[in-house]
């Protein structure tokens, strides 16, 4: 284990922007994780599990707390009937567990093609994307409860995933985990029913194997979403609403125009994006250093010099606009802390 004092978290932040962390632990083993949960019992500090910080906007002081990175990165896989179960360590790059599956010719997570992050956090967020969400696949997660500092195996339902949310988000800072386990197909079909995937497979006469499925993702999202080398951003800054059938019809009678989707898990979704788009004409809007993005309102980016507060008061000043137009207040999907998390409470 190695711990660092005073780190800023600009660096390990895909926003690029946040003041220092008064500790960074870096676990290489998993036997040391309850060595970092005593160092930061001991301290007196909160300890934050930290990945490829890509859901993440630290304040512009910094957070005094224990900020741990679990390093582990190992993949590993066994059979299991029809199908074949993978196990990554929870320090793997998502993307890189992507790429293994599809190498390996194992279906069910080729449509979660590069999305930023770690393994790990994938679970913390339930992450989707393009009509796959993680909870399409996911078996059970290993992690270190710090409550009862112990090391435990959590059932898929008992990690109770939802749209972009999971036990995790809700018990934050309770488990940090340490692998995810996830059953993959051998044999499986496209899904090609989100839109984009469906225009995309229309224009160009190429089947839809594992490896054209994830080409595709990649493609249509490098020509949408913000460069990283280029831009800080932490991707879609808001999460959609979630309604039920009777209470969306307020919002869906106001906004006729606009598509609403029903939840396999129940539940009907409106996409804010429309909202920011069409209503509120939110792209082009920026404070300071941080600004809408162009070809996806949802999102918000920063040029080189921006500051978390810059990304916070325009993310305040699209809450107060979208509440003055649809009653409705909206809540951050990126994480937040401190008095910045209360600005959204
Ligand atoms: P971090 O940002 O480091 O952490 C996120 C949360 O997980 C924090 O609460 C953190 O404390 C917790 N955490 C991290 N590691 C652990 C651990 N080992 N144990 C317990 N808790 C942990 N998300 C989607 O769902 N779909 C998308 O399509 C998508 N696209 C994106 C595109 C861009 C350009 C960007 C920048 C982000 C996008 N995201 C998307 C958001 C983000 O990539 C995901 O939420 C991702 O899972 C975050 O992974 P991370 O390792 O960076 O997590
Ligand atoms: P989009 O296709 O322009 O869609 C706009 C919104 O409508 C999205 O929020 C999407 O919800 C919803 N939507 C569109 N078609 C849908 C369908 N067939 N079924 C259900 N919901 C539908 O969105 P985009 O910005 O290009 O993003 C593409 C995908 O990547 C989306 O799944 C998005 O969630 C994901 N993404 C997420 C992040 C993040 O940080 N969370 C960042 C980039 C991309 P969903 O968001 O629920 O799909």
């Amino acid at each position: 284990m190695k711990i660092q004092e005073n780190v800023p978290l600009s660096g390990l932040t895909t926003f690029r922007t946040g003041g220092p962390a008064r500790f960074l632990v870096l676990i290489e083993s998993k036997d040391e994780v309850p060595e970092a949960a005593r160092f930061a019992e001991e301290k007196g500090l909160p300890l934050i599990p930290i990945g490829g910080g890509s859901n993440l906007l630290p304040p512009d002081a910094g957070l005094e707390a224990v900020v741990v990175r679990y390093l582990p990165s190992e993949i590993r896989e066994e059979p299991e009937g029809a199908r074949t179960r993978v196990i990554a360590d929870a320090g793997c790059e998502w993307d890189a567990l992507v790429a293994y599956a599809v190498g390996r010719g194992l279906w069910g997570i080729e449509n979660l093609s590069s999305i930023p992050g770690t393994a790990g956090a994938a679970a913390v967020q339930n992450i989707g994307a393009y009509g796959a969400a993680l909870s399409d696949t996911l078996e059970s997660v290993e992690a270190y409860d710090m409550l009862e500092k112990r090391f435990v195996t959590l059932s898929k339902e008992e990690c109770g995933l939802g749209y972009r949310m999971s036990i995790f988000k809700k018990e934050t800072d309770r488990y940090l985990i340490t692998s995810v386990s996830l059953l993959l197909s051998k044999t499986g079909e496209a899904n090609t029913t989100y839109r984009d995937l469906t225009v995309y497979f229309e224009k160009r006469p190429v089947t839809k194997t594992l490896g054209n499925m994830r080409k595709a993702v990649e493609e249509i999202r490098a020509g949408k979403f913000p460069p990283l080398a280029e831009y800080g951003t932490a991707g879609s800054f808001f999460l959609n609403p979630i309604f039920t059938p009777e209470s969306v019809l307020r919002i869906s009678g106001q906004y006729p125009q606009m598509p609403t989707y029903k939840l396999p898990e129940g539940g009907v979704k409106i996409p804010l994006a429309w909202i920011f788009d069409q209503v509120m004409r939110a792209k082009g809007r920026s404070e300071g250093g941080a600004f809408i993005w162009d070809k996806q309102p949802l999102v918000i980016a920063s040029e080189e010099g921006a500051s978390t507060n810059d990304v916070i008061r325009l993310a305040q000043s699209i809450v107060k606009d979208f509440f003055s137009h649809t009653g409705i207040k909206i809540s951050p999907e990126v994480r937040l802390f401190g008095e910045d998390k209360k600005k959204f409470e």
